[in-house]
């Protein structure tokens, strides 16, 4: 006897089940692929990212709607979210920073490995948002170089998916040298980072 209740039917198949990742560009024979190492790492970095969320307040709640099922970034090899800034390769500032607080991020920026990359999340941590007073921190990219602005207040997550695949074209095109580059060392040198 058929059961009454019948869960996860669904009439049509799914045309693609999973998606692949395109490879790099490169030379293709039989047995081999040659393509350059910078394509390469670069495509291994953009699909797996690990996301250091530093939440402080309500746009916090859009981070959790980002990383449930609907929204899932998961999909985006970014299942690892992780609290420990020495595992994680993106900081992503979510909420309003006060200035008591702005150095606590800066000091879990600094705990981070390099090659690391920064999305501000929302109209506080991009540049105070609404709250433009004496205690509130206008924008993270006073204390740490940002690489992607989501704004809004809050992002709906929709936008900072679109944010995350502009941190992914980042990742995936970055020079290797860029890390060494006195351009690079320059610019941390503004924040007062060695
Ligand atoms: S941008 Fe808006 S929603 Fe996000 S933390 Fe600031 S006030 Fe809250």
């Amino acid at each position: 006897m058929a059961r009454p209740v019948q869960y996860n039917i669904t009439d049509k198949p799914l045309e693609k089940p999973y998606s692949i990742v395109q490879g790099p560009e490169g030379y293709m024979g039989e047995g081999f692929f040659a393509s350059k190492l910078s394509d390469v790492v670069g495509l291994a970095r953009k699909n797996s990212i690990w996301p250091l969320p530093f939440a402080t307040s309500c746009c916090g709640i859009e981070f959790m709607a980002l990383m449930a099922s609907h929204y899932d970034l998961a999909r985006f090899g970014s299942e690892r979210v992780s609290f420990t800034p020495r595992q994680c390769d993106l900081l992503m500032v979510i909420g309003t920073i006060a200035k008591k607080m702005a150095p606590v991020v800066k000091q879990v920026y600094l705990q981070m490995a390099e090659p690391r990359w920064v999305l501000a999340m929302g109209a506080c941590a991009s540049s105070g948002g609404i709250f433009d007073t004496y205690s509130v921190l206008q924008g993270i990219d006073q204390i740490i170089p940002v690489d992607v602005y989501v704004p809004g207040c809050p992002p709906r997550p929709e936008a900072v998916i679109d944010g995350f695949l502009r941190v992914q074209e980042l990742v995936g095109s970055e020079n290797l040298r860029r890390r060494n580059s006195p351009k690079y060392k320059e610019l941390m040198e503004t924040y007062g980072i060695q």
